[in-house]
């Protein structure tokens, strides 16, 4: 799992491989950006 934020409305979109488009404003793809995920739980 990967997450994706969006640079035009903040979104954040998860998802196995990037979207095509934001789901909330329709934004590109070029318009997500990867986001570093945290995994805490695991050492
Ligand atoms: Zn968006």
């Amino acid at each position: 799992m990967a997450v994706w934020k969006c640079q035009s409305c903040g979104a954040i979109v998860e998802g196995r491989c990037k979207p095509g488009k934001c789901k909330s404003c329709n934004a590109p793809r070029e318009s997500l950006e990867k986001q570093p995920v945290e995994k805490k739980d695991k050492k």
